[in-house]
């Protein structure tokens, strides 16, 4: 008979390790939560309008189509892609009628450069020369291996590539080394909030994040990020996996120092291996009620570790179409970006913030009813354990005025608050409640120094046997693409040792 695998969690992560363990011939069964798959990757449906809730930015499309490959699919069959071309643009606060589109095209994207700053045209190049030299490092050495042991690390070969990272100094002092221009810099920094640090505070590594983006371009998928979820869910049931919703494990039984199955309702079922995707911090807290088996991650360390910064979140239903914005993707940058990222990394109301605008319905118009957009707002906010206010209905009327009052700046939505037929928020409180996400932080564990590569929580459990974790905040970190990786490594992790 086959073995059994116990997957918890249908996020990105969940789905992924599912696909990729059934394939390999175990017995999957999947129990998550909520109603439906994708976890932080989930839709939105409010009259007619489809919103993706959380991720929106399609990067290293290979990886995506990598899962549908390995089961012997065409990829285009479950997520037909296009690159955007421009990717995005990007609006200064202070300039909102001269807007910058950002192409990946590298004849186009150099006359925008020059544009911006011929001054720092060459140390633009220059920059994308060294990040991409250690890109090509993290990729081969760091991002797609895990770190089991202390030896994976601290041997000589693994030593000196990692001195190739050169990860000492900040993403902001890395760039400034290059480029002088403030907006310049700001569009080449910001990228490192995808992860939910402050470029300020993120090891320079992360200015990988936008070459990523220049060399390899921003892809859309035909219905939204949600397509992908919903593929790998049909995916996984093509292939005979079982999916069981509504379904909140309670708890991860361990028996003798290893897993043995499942709390769910009163119920235990059984099982030769778990595979966690749950918020590794919440659920080494909750799931993981066996002391000896949470090793170093003890409750009150788990409490002292750093969190990324959250998000809140608008979807507008609007009356009508916005032919004069073009873009799907849409960056709204304030003059002082220093200042928005110390009030969102120290915990303060964010006064004067960037936040950024994603229209999917402009190139799958099915998204909303016919001549209408659905808006998708995020700005940047505090993680619930630096957030120094409550998220209150009057903190969501604040941040409703502000980026309403912002974008009103932007032709076309100049009338936007009179178009908003319906719409709907998340909060970091929200995050947490629903997914599960630790302190409501949208990229899981802060990727410091600290919290990276073999510091970051690995795969296999350490005090544990039989047990997996998969997901933004275990190695290599959050991200789509980054957390597909993850489950191949728990994948890789736990087929070692069956096959011991
Ligand atoms: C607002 C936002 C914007 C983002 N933008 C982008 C982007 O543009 N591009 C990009 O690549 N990435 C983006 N990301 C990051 C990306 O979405 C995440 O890194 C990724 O989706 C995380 O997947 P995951 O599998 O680790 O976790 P999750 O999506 O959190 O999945 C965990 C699952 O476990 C379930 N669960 C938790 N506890 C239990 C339990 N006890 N029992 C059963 N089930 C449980 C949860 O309900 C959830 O479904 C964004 C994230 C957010 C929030």
């Amino acid at each position: 008979m086959n073995k059994r695998v116990i997957v918890i969690g249908a996020g990105v992560a969940g789905l992924a390790s599912a696909i990729r363990l059934r394939q390999e011939g175990y017995e999957v069964e999947l129990h998550e939560k909520e109603s439906m798959a994708g976890g932080k990757m989930h839709r939105i449906e409010l009259e007619g309008y489809r919103f993706d809730l959380g991720p929106t930015i399609v990067m290293m499309p290979e990886l995506y189509r990598e899962i549908f490959e390995l089961c012997g699919r065409n990829p285009d069959d479950y997520i037909p892609m296009q690159r955007l071309d421009p990717m995005y643009r990007v609006y200064f606060g202070d300039d909102p009628d001269h807007p910058y589109d950002i192409s990946s095209e590298l004849t186009s994207l150099m006359k925008t450069i020059e544009s911006i700053s011929e001054e720092d045209a060459g140390g633009f190049l220059e920059y994308l020369q060294e990040i991409y030299k250690r890109f090509i490092v993290a990729k081969n050495h760091f991002i797609q291996k895990p770190f089991r042991q202390p030896k994976d690390f601290y041997n000589p070969a693994t030593l000196k590539q990692a001195m190739k990272l050169k990860t000492l100094d900040s993403a902001d002092q890395f760039i400034s080394k290059y480029i002088k221009n403030e907006r310049l810099k700001q569009m080449i920094s910001f990228q490192t909030l995808y992860i939910g640090i402050s470029p300020y505070k993120g090891p320079s590594l992360y200015t990988m994040i936008p070459m990523i983006e220049f060399f390899y371009g921003v892809w859309f998928i035909q219905g939204g990020m949600y397509t992908m979820a919903s593929a790998m869910e049909r995916l996984f049931l093509e292939i005979g996996g079982t999916i069981h919703y509504n379904s909140p494990v309670e708890e991860i039984c361990i028996e003798q120092g290893r897993a043995t199955g499942i709390r769910v309702a009163d119920r235990t079922i059984k099982a030769d291996y778990v595979v966690c995707n749950a918020d590794f911090p919440y659920a080494m807290k909750h799931l993981v009620q066996d002391v000896k088996a949470k090793g170093k991650y003890t409750d009150a360390k788990i409490d002292s570790m750093k969190y990324s910064c959250s998000c809140f979140l608008l979807y507008l239903g609007m009356d009508r179409k916005y032919e004069e914005v073009e873009h799907v993707h849409n960056f709204i940058f304030n003059d002082n970006l220093e200042q928005n990222l110390s009030d969102i990394f120290e915990g303060n109301l964010v006064e004067d913030g960037s936040f950024y605008v994603y229209m999917a319905s402009k190139l799958d118009p099915s998204l909303a009813p016919e001549g209408k957009d659905g808006l998708y707002i995020l700005m940047p906010v505090s993680d619930l354990s630096t957030a120094n206010y409550e998220w209150t209905e009057e903190t969501i009327a604040y941040y409703r005025h502000y980026i309403l009052q912002s974008l009103k700046k932007i032709k076309g939505f100049e009338q936007i608050e009179s178009e908003i037929v319906t719409e709907t928020c998340m909060t970091p409180v929200e995050f947490e409640s629903k997914f599960h996400a630790y302190n409501g932080a949208c990229f899981g564990l802060q990727p410091t120094l600290s919290q990276s590569n073999h510091m970051r929580p690995q795969s296999k459990a350490t005090h544990c046997e039989g047990l997996y974790f998969t997901g933004s905040s275990t190695h290599p970190g959050a991200g789509v693409p980054i957390v597909l990786l993850s489950a191949k490594i728990a994948v890789q992790e736990l087929l070692l040792d069956d096959r011991e």
